[in-house]
Order: structure tokens, then sequence, then C-alpha cells
């Protein structure tokens, strides 16, 4: 554990491999914001594992497409934990369709909450660190923004752009010791894969090189990596943690 003040804001943070990343990030030794979409007691099994770690948390329901909720979570979350390190941008829908069925809403809400919110709390996170001059920025992408899947031409864009976004701002970022990195999950148990049919959970599970899907404390522990002092010489990188599903 090192001995400088973390304080990190995971986006998403209520749920699946968000609420997974903030429980690891408490584990070691940050303090934690969490903000999401839903209702207000969603957060509260996070919240009270993070604090039974002896860490601080700050709770907030807010929309990462909208820029001034964005804006404001992020400088009230820092201004509540007394600074800010880490930024994860877990937060992610998808809103699945084949293009000549595709509505203007499906794809714009996938745009807007998957690539424009990384967008929105980066912008606001980054003069926190610039001035700091330090922190480590995590992307949460995803292996189909790298090799597309059949009735994703949305979230796929959505994150692709995640991709290309992320290494522009390490460059950005890079000189006032700032990483920032994406992680590409492939198929994780999260409540997602509830409502899949079974049969197309077999199918895909049977791409998957080591056989399983992935548990969101498989990405937690990647995302904990990049965040942590082992990882400062890596940034523009994308990860993927997949089973090798994608090779
Ligand atoms: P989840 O549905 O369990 O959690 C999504 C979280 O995002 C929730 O906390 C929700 O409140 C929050 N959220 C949704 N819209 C929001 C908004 N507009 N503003 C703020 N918060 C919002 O999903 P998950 O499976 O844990 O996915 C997390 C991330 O991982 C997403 O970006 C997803 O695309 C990505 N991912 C998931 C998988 C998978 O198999 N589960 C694979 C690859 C990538």
């Amino acid at each position: 554990m090192e001995d400088k003040p973390r304080r990190a804001l995971v986006t998403g943070g209520s749920s699946g491999i968000g609420r997974a990343v903030a429980e690891s990030l408490a584990r070691d030794g940050c303090d934690v914001g969490i903000l999401y979409l839903g209702d207000p007691e969603d957060a509260d099994p996070v919240r009270t594992c993070v604090e039974s770690f002896g860490r601080k948390t700050w709770v907030r329901v807010a929309d990462v497409s909208d820029a001034s909720q964005a804006t404001a979570a992020v400088e009230d979350c820092a201004a509540e934990l007394g600074g800010l390190e880490i930024l994860i941008n877990n937060a992610g829908i998808f809103r699945d369709q084949v293009i000549w069925k595709m509505t203007d809403e499906q794809w714009q809400d996938v745009i807007d909450i998957d690539l424009t919110g990384v967008f929105n709390m980066s912008r606001a996170a980054a003069p926190i660190m610039r001035s700091a001059k330090y922190g480590s920025i995590v992307n949460i992408s995803s292996i189909n923004g790298m090799r597309g899947k059949f009735g994703q031409t949305n979230y796929a864009a959505a994150k692709a752009g995640v991709i290309g976004f992320t290494k522009a701002l390490a460059k950005e970022l890079a000189r006032s010791t700032v990483t920032v990195n994406a992680v590409a999950p492939g198929m994780i148990q999260t409540p997602i894969l509830d409502a899949m049919p079974p049969e197309a959970l077999e199918k895909a599970v049977a791409e998957i090189l080591v056989g399983r899907v992935g548990t969101p404390e498989d990405i937690a522990e990647a995302v904990t990596f990049l965040c942590s002092d082992k990882a400062r010489f890596i940034t523009g990188e994308v990860l993927r943690v997949d089973g090798g599903q994608y090779i």
C-alpha cells in the first residue's frame, strides 16, 4: 500500500464491473467515489464494503452523458475526498440492434453514455490531475470495440472511440505524470449476461480459450494494477482481459 493519499472516482460503481473495481481499489487503500444511475440505495452494498476497509466513500446519482452533471460530480467528489488521483470511466450501456432496424435513440444513447460520458468525466478530472501532476485514468472499453460484433454498430463504435480517446489523452497528460489506459473486457458475468439466452451464452463461451466467462473481479484486478505505482510506466495501453476470446 502506498503512503500518499489515493482518491478514486468510479462511474457505474453500483453494479457489475464498476462495483468490483470500487471494492478492489478500497482494498488497495483508496478512498472511493461512486457515481451511477439508479435508485439511491443501489450503492449501499458497495458503500458498506468500501467503508469496511476503513476507506471514505462519496456517492452520487448522476448521468455521465450530461456535461454539467459530470463536471459537478467530479468537482464535488474531489472536494469531499480531498483530491482525485484516479478516475475509472466504467459506466456503460448497450442497445443492440442490426443497423437496418437501429433507431436514432439506440445509436445516440450508446454514443452519449459510452463515449461522450468518458469525455465529460475526463475533461472535468484532467485539470485536477494536471495541477497535482499525478493521476491515473482507466477507461473500460470492450473487445467488441476492437473486433466488432453483430448487432453492435453503436456499441462497437463507442468502444473503439474510447480506445482512440485513451491514446490521444495519454499523449496530452503524460507530461503531468498522469497515465491513461484502457481495459478491454471480454464476456464478464454481470447482470448484462443474465438476459442472454442459454444457447447464445454456450456458443459465446465456446470461443473463450480458458473455457469460462470472466468475473468482475478479473477486470477489477487489472484496473487496480493500472492505477498502482507498479504501473507508472504504462500509458496509452489497451489491456485485453478476455480469457483469450479475442485472439
Ligand atoms: P452493469 O449494467 O452491471 O453496470 C453499469 C453501471 O453503469 C451501473 O452502475 C449503472 O448505474 C451505470 N450507468 C449506466 N448509465 C449511466 C449513466 N448515463 N451515467 C452514470 N452511470 C451510468 O454493466 P457491466 O457489465 O458491469 O459493465 C460495465 C462496463 O464494462 C460497461 O462500460 C460495459 O460496456 C463494459 N463491458 C462489459 C462487459 C460484460 O461482459 N459485462 C464486456 C465488455 C465491456
